[in-house]
């Protein structure tokens, strides 16, 4: 109760509003089959870690470059861009809380999808920014014209999450091309398993900024690397908060290992074609267990049982040591996400499955 009461009397009124982020459960557990947060089960390029373990020497007495020009040049390049449309920071969700802060709070709300990335609400909440949620339709997909209306800015992720559904490029362009006098944020942490890029169309629209990750696709989401590509005028907003708020985005480990996965594009191939067969094979063996699944262009599944309870599937898998992700929100309580795994960790999945429906009919 002591607690309790300091923490009135201390907490701003800001505090009091926010509801803790709840993340997808690491368990300490080995043993585990750990499909629940969207990780990349091959992990990163043996070049990233050959990289990093070289960065450990006496140069991390250094303190890092604080433009972190290396990467932002790999990655600029391979677009043809130039460094100055990129930037990075730790892990995609600090680049978005530094979008949300520089770009995406006005006097008009700001747009997004009604089932989305539980973080937009979140940092609306933490930086007092309007927003307005646009439900999806009744396959599960967003649906563009429905965000023709007054808004202060758009964000949505292309695939969406925990949906999995894509959008093609063309719609994209469209949403932006409908929206010249607003910011247009496209969060493409999952885009690299089967959705189209907008970063092309960058050089076309000043009002387009598009996120990405290392986290999935490049198998490194504990290094904590994300980044954004607009024209220089939303890159320069984004470096003015960041400049205000930590000089140094990231450490030399996270440079060294970022920079040697970019550039090591066999493995990123390799694995990302991987787990699009795994996606597909489970997405085939789900449905003969009678699941619906909303089609995914993302390393993750969409799924409602016919006739069981999403939040008892989730349950009954966790006691067998099988970590699925289950939501309880309106609309969505029977879905359960699936993370594509090894081909291994998805038979374990589709063995446990079939046992867990037995028990529960
Ligand atoms: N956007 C979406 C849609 C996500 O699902 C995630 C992962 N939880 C992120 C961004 C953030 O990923 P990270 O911070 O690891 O780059």
């Amino acid at each position: 109760a002591r607690v309790d009461i300091l923490m009135s009397r201390f907490w701003s009124s800001l505090v009091h509003t926010l509801t803790p982020y709840v993340a997808g459960e690491q368990p300490a557990l080995r043993d585990l089959v750990k499909l629940n947060t969207n990780e990349n089960p091959y992990g990163p390029s043996p070049r990233a870690l050959a990289a990093i373990a070289a960065e450990t020497t006496e140069v991390l007495r250094l303190y890092p470059d604080p433009a972190v020009r290396s990467l932002r040049e790999a990655i600029a390049k391979s677009h043809g861009l130039d460094a100055n449309n990129v930037f990075v920071g730790n892990g995609s969700d600090e680049v978005l809380a530094h979008v949300f802060q520089a770009l995406l709070k006005h006097d008009k709300p700001l747009l997004f999808p009604d089932i989305t990335y539980s973080f937009f609400p979140t940092f609306c909440r933490l930086y007092g920014i309007d927003f307005r949620e646009i439900p999806l339709d009744d396959v599960m997909a967003i649906r563009i014209s429905d965000y023709r209306q007054e808004c202060g800015a758009i964000i949505l992720p292309n695939p969406n999450a925990p949906t999995g559904t894509a959008l093609p490029l063309s719609e994209i362009e469209k949403l932006i091309a409908d929206h010249p006098d607003q910011v247009v944020v496209i969060d493409e942490a999952y885009v690299d398993f089967g959705a189209q890029s907008a970063i092309p169309l960058v050089a076309h629209y000043p009002n387009l900024l598009v996120t990405q990750t290392f986290s999935k696709s490049r198998g490194l989401a504990g290094l904590r690397v994300g980044f954004a590509v607009g024209q220089p005028q939303l890159i320069e907003a984004l470096n003015r908060v960041k400049d205000s708020f930590n000089s140094y985005p990231l450490d030399r480990l996270a440079i060294a290992g970022a920079v040697a996965a970019w550039e090591d594009k066999e493995w990123f191939e390799d694995k990302r074609d991987r787990v699009i067969a795994t996606r597909e094979r489970l997405s085939l063996a789900l449905r003969d267990l009678q699941f619906q699944v909303v089609p995914s262009s993302a390393n993750f599944l969409f799924a409602r049982h016919a006739t069981l309870v999403g939040a008892e599937i989730a349950g009954e898998l966790r006691s067998r040591a099988i970590l699925i992700r289950h939501f309880p929100k309106p609309r969505i309580h029977d879905y359960l996400r699936i993370s594509i795994g090894t081909d291994e960790e998805c038979e374990k999945l589709l063995s446990g499955l079939a046992d867990v429906i037995t028990s529960l009919k």
